[in-house]
């Protein structure tokens, strides 16, 4: 039998998920090539893309593409491989030696050994080899952030990362000679920043793909009497540079990645050599299970966790379907508003997220009372219990009030690239290619059609200054107000606008200041009721809760509660969806492109009639 790296990641999370894989005897038997690695990678980096370009995001209606993995989505994959293709490009200017990647050659290198039967084996994403040193490199559709933002400090002072880049290379600080980590932050902060590079479920996941191919690799070595060589390979991870502003250049309609202005490379190196040696005895006692999951294949129930990867882009694929199949998708005891720490029992022991499942607490009723110490629990229990809806009407009003007129219902639709394809941008900017527009001119005064604009991009042009005009144009900078749910969002796109685009910085900004929010509305903002007048507790509290909320005002479930207006019957259904269409532009028949044209207007163009409904709504309930 043959276990690929992928395998490796999946078969280790737990001993259902091998079992339930149900692997064939004959895939048992079998052994793996080059293109069935591929396409079982090529599934995995899908997920992984979508993975990066929504752990902004908080919406949780976004991860329901993780199984329609199909040829549309695809084209998000022209993205990784780019990535891939600058990572060895840097590899090569920066390396002397032989250096193998993908674009390279059908046979990247790849490296395989045997034990307890099993062949374990892995290609290397670059593999460059000079002299008598050889460098593995993993590459990965994230950016450096993550890493960089590992950040400590003593009390009041300036915050350092665990990180030092030296010539484009990341070294944990104390693999430095003679570097002062004290000066920076006390060592113990320094040591628990950097046990959180083994969390294989957190930061670490990528930093534990690359100790498995460091096991898989040191394997062949050992297997083939080539132990000494061991010493002389390096294991780095590439990532996008999250400081790298592309400056712009082109060659034959082709973004070209030179060095930015401050001499960034788009892609950063993160020297893991010492963390995945330190890694090697958790993989070994995880290929252990491994080994023990293949013996037994046991589909039997076990314990839910973090591995699950629950609410999560990399969500195991059998915890919808199978293992958590049991969870009611409305008012589990998962659906508890702001509940990260749990509950405390009567013993004081703290049951929190799947936890709570694994104990058999899964209806958000079966929480026993007497835990309920917080008071928007206790409000989303009764509504639940007696069919009730929770109202602040004074609170609400108060808040209503606030609204200057017009309102600028906004909504913008962003691609949030991996690889920077305009001026000024950078990784993973949420580049805006749709907005929807609807005025609304005084209570309630707003026609769904009349009162709608709508910009969106026809092709992959940069028409970023032709949205921006349109912006200016339709919204009364000193006027109103900007209206959206989670304004914070279409706030950082304006700015971001202003930055890249400083001659419409002024009306830009007066917008950006005008922002208010639907959210502050039917849940709350704690500063702007304190500020109206409301105690600390109430100005906490949600205005507004109904049962079939379940512990979410994400926009698709307040609609709902406000209206029989639907996502359901449109093309394009939700955000993801947009992304891909967009995505897809290159890629669509004349008739196919108007088609989806068409359906990313109305789509958009309902997410801001969506709002005019909700908040008349919200009107009628304070009359
Ligand atoms: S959902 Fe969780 S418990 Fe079930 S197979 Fe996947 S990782 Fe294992």
């Amino acid at each position: 039998m043959a276990i690929t790296k992928t395998d490796f990641i999946n078969y280790t999370k737990c001993p259902r998920y091998m079992a339930l894989a149900e692997i064939k005897k004959e895939r048992l038997e079998a052994d793996v090539f080059y293109d069935d690695y591929k396409e079982s990678e090529k599934q995995e980096q899908i997920q992984e893309l979508l993975g990066s370009m929504f752990e902004l995001n908080e919406a949780e209606e976004e991860v329901d593409l993780v199984d329609k993995i199909n040829r549309q989505l695809e084209a998000m994959l022209k993205y990784y491989n780019q990535v891939e293709i600058e990572a060895g490009r840097i590899v090569k200017n920066m390396f002397p030696g032989k250096t193998v990647f993908a674009e390279e050659t059908h046979n990247q290198e790849c490296f395989d050994f045997n034990r307890n039967g099993i062949k374990y084996m892995c290609y290397v994403d670059v593999y460059n080899e000079c002299e008598d040193k050889i460098n593995i490199i993993e590459v990965k559709a994230t950016t450096s952030k993550k890493y960089v933002e590992l950040l400590g400090n003593y009390p009041k002072c300036e915050k350092y990362s665990i990180f030092q880049e030296i010539n484009n290379i990341h070294y944990l600080k104390d693999e430095l000679d003679g570097y002062d980590i004290e000066a920076e932050m006390p060592l113990e902060k320094y040591t628990e920043l950097r046990e959180k590079l083994f969390d294989r479920y957190g930061i670490g996941g990528y930093i534990y793909d690359l100790a498995v191919q460091r096991f898989i690799i040191e394997g062949e070595y050992k297997q083939s009497n080539n132990q000494e060589q061991l010493k002389n390979i390096k294991y780095y991870l590439a990532v996008l540079n999250c400081d790298y502003i592309f400056d712009g250049t082109y060659e034959g309609g082709k973004p070209v990645y030179n060095q930015d202005s401050d001499g960034n490379e788009i892609i950063t190196f993160f020297d893991m050599t010492k963390v995945t040696e330190e890694f090697q005895k958790i993989i070994l006692n995880d290929a252990d299970n491994l080994e023990k999951n293949i013996r037994e294949l046991n589909p039997s129930p076990c314990k839910l966790g973090k591995w699950c990867g629950y609410k999560k882009q990399n969500c195991c694929k059998f915890f919808t379907p199978i293992c958590g199949a049991h969870i009611p998708k409305k008012n589990s005891s998962l659906s508890y508003i702001h509940n990260g720490f749990g509950f405390k029992d009567l013993d004081g022991n703290r049951i929190k997220g799947l936890d709570l499942i694994n104990e058999g607490y899964i209806d958000m009723l079966d929480i026993p009372e007497a835990w309920i110490t917080n008071e928007a629990h206790r409000i989303q229990r009764d509504c639940l219990s007696f069919d009730t809806v929770h109202l602040d009407k004074e609170k609400l009003a108060m808040g209503l009030k606030q609204l200057q007129y017009p309102i600028y219902h906004l909504d913008f639709e962003t691609f949030p690239c991996p690889m920077p394809r305009y001026k000024g941008e950078w990784p993973y900017i949420q580049s805006p290619f749709e907005f929807s527009l609807h005025i609304e001119h005084a209570p309630g005064v707003c026609d769904k059609d009349k009162d709608n604009y709508v910009f969106l991009a026809t092709s992959h042009k940069d028409e970023r200054e032709e949205l921006v005009k349109k912006l200016v144009e339709w919204i009364n900078p000193d006027k109103g107000t900007l209206f959206a749910q989670n304004v914070a969002f279409e706030k950082g796109r304006i700015k971001e606008l202003a930055k890249i685009f400083p001659e419409y910085k002024e009306p830009l900004m007066k917008m950006y200041d005008r922002g208010f929010d639907l959210l502050w509305l039917v849940n709350t903002k704690s500063s702007f009721y304190e500020e109206l007048g409301f105690d600390k507790t109430r100005a906490k509290l949600f205005n507004f809760y109904d049962k079939r909320l379940s512990g979410s005002f994400s926009i698709k479930k307040t609609l709902p509660v406000f209206s029989d207006l639907s996502y359901d019957n449109l093309v394009v259904k939700n955000g993801t969806e947009a992304i891909v269409e967009y995505a897809n532009y290159p890629y669509m028949s004349k008739e196919e492109f108007d088609l989806k044209y068409k359906a990313l207007e109305i789509y958009c163009k309902q997410d801001t009639w969506a709002m005019v409904v909700i908040l008349d709504e919200l009107r009628k309930l304070v009359k």
